[in-house]
């Protein structure tokens, strides 16, 4: 099992650690050359969404990984992971949010069909911890969640199934084998999350 894992910005170190430790390979993608190499999935961390989808479109590597996670390819996007690869994503006020600076707009990953709501518990609320409920492969467990400057999820389309929920705000979805999360699951010790992950990788 081999890992891509998109290092440009933000928590991959944490993530590549994580996975290491359950006995996948892992290896950073940094520019579009890497993206060569053979995989069994992708994992898009968390950091600046903004930061992230502009450096993918910057590098070369947004219509690539864009097609491979759409021909297949398992996702594992925490955070602004879950930012880049929302079809809709809204401010706090409910406005469409626009990635890039005043004259070039950057689309995101859109591969997953979910509205994020960015920034959306403010500055001070949306970093917190609590443990919840997260259904893994139909069943429930209570894992820690570690919330930074997070996003949640606003909406679900087809296909999309909730796998938790704080607070009544949807932290946690998955389509096919894209899942996301709007916490960091790779700083807490628990690894069900990545386990499930690497699960989909294997199928
Ligand atoms: N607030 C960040 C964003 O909008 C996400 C924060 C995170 O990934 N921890 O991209």
């Amino acid at each position: 099992m081999n890992i891509a894992v998109l290092a440009l910005q933000g928590a991959f170190a944490e993530h590549r650690a994580m996975l290491e430790r359950l006995g996948a390979q892992t290896f950073e993608i940094r520019q579009a050359s890497d993206w060569q190499k053979p995989k069994d999935g992708l994992v898009i961390p968390g950091g600046e969404s903004t930061v992230i989808i502009k450096l993918l479109h910057e590098l070369g590597l947004f219509a690539e990984i864009k097609e491979s996670i759409e021909r297949g390819l398992p996702l594992f996007g925490t955070c602004a992971g879950l930012i880049s690869v929302a079809k809709r994503v809204e401010n706090s006020a409910g406005e469409p949010e626009r990635f890039g600076g005043p004259e070039i707009f950057y689309p995101g990953l859109a591969t997953m069909n979910i509205c994020a709501c960015r920034n959306a518990y403010g500055r001070q609320l949306g970093s917190f911890y609590t443990e919840a409920p997260m259904l893994i492969s139909s069943q429930e467990h209570i894992l820690p969640m570690t919330f930074i400057r997070a996003p949640y999820i606003k909406e679900v389309g087809e296909g999309v199934k909730v796998l938790a929920t704080v607070d009544g705000k949807i932290v946690a979805a998955q389509q096919g084998n894209q899942l996301v999360t709007a916490f960091h699951p790779e700083l807490n010790h628990d690894t069900t999350i990545h386990q499930h992950f690497l699960n989909l990788c294997r199928q």
